[in-house]
This record gives C-alpha cells, structure tokens and sequence, in this order.
C-alpha cells in the first residue's frame, strides 16, 4: 500500500475553542490511484492532503507513506520527505515568477545533490514535453495562460518522480473548458506513467474522471467508492447511516448489513 491513514483525528485551536477538522479517519491509498477526496467546504479535505503531504502531523493516529510512519520525526525530515516523495499542484500554480518554465520544473531537482545538470536538463525537457510545452520552456509565467502555468506546475510535481501527487483544487483558477483539458492531461499521464495522484475537490468532472473516492462530511468519511466501469462501488456506506439521520434507504441498508453481520457473528 502506498499510504495509509490511520485513525487519524486532528484538533485545530480557534483561540481557545477546538476545531475538530477530522475525526478517526481510516483510508488506504494504493499505488497508481486517480484518488478524488470529495466534500463541502470545511469538510476536512485540505488537512487530510496536508497530513498526506507531510506538511501537518496529526493530533492522534498514523500516517504511513512507503510503510514508514510519518509520526515522531521532526520538521526537518518531514520538510525532506516532503521534496522527495510529495508533488504539489495548488489551484494557484504557485510558479516562481522570476523563473523561466524549464526553470521552475527544474528548481526542485537541485534537492538532489548528487545528480547532474545533464540529468536535470534532460528530466526538465523530458516533463515538458509531456504536458505539451516544449516550446515554452524559455517563457516565464506571466507570459503563459493559466492552463500552461498549471501544466508547468505539473511537470515540476512529476520531475522529483515523487511516491504521491497531492493536488488541491487544480481546476479552481482555471476557465470551464481549459480545466477539462488539464484534467484528462493528468488522467492520461496517471495511465500512462502510473503515477498516483490524490486530489481535494468539489468539481464533478475530476470525480467523474476518479477511480476512487473519498466522501468527506465534517472532518468523517462518509462514503469509500472504488470505480467499477460507470458504477461506483461503495464501502462505509453504513458508517455514514450511523452517524447521522441519512435518507431511509441508508439507514435501510445499514440495517441490512448490521443483521447481516448479526447473523454471522
Ligand atoms: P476543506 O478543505 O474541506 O474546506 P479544511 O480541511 O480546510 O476543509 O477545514 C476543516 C475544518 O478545520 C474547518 O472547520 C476549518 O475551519 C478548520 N481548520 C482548518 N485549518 C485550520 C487552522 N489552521 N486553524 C483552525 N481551524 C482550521
């Protein structure tokens, strides 16, 4: 398994009153994954990615990357995991602006001390051209449209040839049919590559393009679905009946799964 959350709950201090932003979340994430974490905002989505991208710690439970527990290290070795393991997308592309394209997807390689300019030239012209601007490597941001910045962005998050792409929002700043583009970009790239992207989202479209989901609902998972052909599959669904007044079939199915297991224990 790529990662795996576990029991992971985490408090947020709002002055002195506790924000609960998620609450005993259970998920594993397998590798090569187009994984959609999907809610309303304030659901939790955004700090279960920062726990991903090991840019936050729990307040208790576990977050294994690799099988390696992220828990008890400190900043500094999460900050280098993070550079090694995690790729960005922001829904602001966050690029340097002083930077050429082929600047900026190159900026992270200089982590890697041991590798050489010729490597990193060739890993930048490489990803690039797998997002379709080879041609714009010498144009600094404010010289590209949106959905070119994103696709800078993106090669920069797969030249580290990272474990996971966190991705959050990426279509927010984007126009309807450039965010379309963008997102079966990085569908093709996830079949063809197998690189595992994680995504925070209320867009249908990346949803709709997932082969996994992730329904948050205050700081709960509510739902777990594994894609099966236009179908969503779901686990947890009982989860959901319990902790809340869902609609009557919920709670009708809950009941059904609860006596079913009833019976067999
Ligand atoms: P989403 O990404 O789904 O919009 P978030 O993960 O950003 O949700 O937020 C979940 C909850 O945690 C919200 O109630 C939010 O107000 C709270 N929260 C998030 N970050 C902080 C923080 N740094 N300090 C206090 N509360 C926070």
């Amino acid at each position: 398994m790529l990662a795996r959350v576990e029991d992971v709950s985490k408090e947020y201090q709002l002055g002195d009153q506790p924000v609960t932003a998620l609450h005993h979340v259970n998920l594993s994430i397998e590798q090569g994954v187009f994984m959609a974490i999907a809610g309303p905002s304030g659901s939790g989505k955004s700090t279960l990615l920062n726990l991903l991208g090991c840019i936050d710690t729990p307040t208790t439970g576990t977050v294994y990357l690799d099988g390696e527990p992220l828990s008890g290290k400190s900043a500094d070795e999460l900050a280098r995991l993070r550079g090694r393991w995690i790729g960005f997308i922001f829904q602001t592309f966050n690029l340097l602006p002083v930077l050429s394209a082929a600047e900026n997807v190159e900026y992270p390689l200089l982590q890697f001390v041991d590798m050489r300019g010729e490597e990193r030239r060739r890993r930048v012209r490489h990803y690039l051209k797998l997002v379709g601007l080879a041609e714009f490597e010498r144009h600094r941001p404010n010289q590209l449209s949106g959905g070119q910045r994103q696709r800078v962005a993106i090669a920069r998050a797969l030249a580290v040839r990272p474990k996971i792409i966190l991705a959050d929002e990426p279509t927010a700043n984007l126009d309807h049919r450039t965010g379309s583009r963008i997102l079966r970009l990085m569908r093709r790239i996830n079949r063809s590559t197998g690189a595992t992207f994680v995504f925070s989202t209320h867009d249908q479209r990346i949803i709709d393009l997932a082969d996994r989901r992730v329904d948050l609902e205050d700081g709960r998972v509510v739902r777990l679905g594994v894609r099966s052909g236009h179908e969503w599959v779901y686990a947890a669904e009982r989860a959901a009946a319990a902790d809340r007044t869902g609609s009557a079939e919920r709670a009708a199915a809950a009941d059904r799964t609860g006596s079913a297991e009833r019976a067999a224990g």
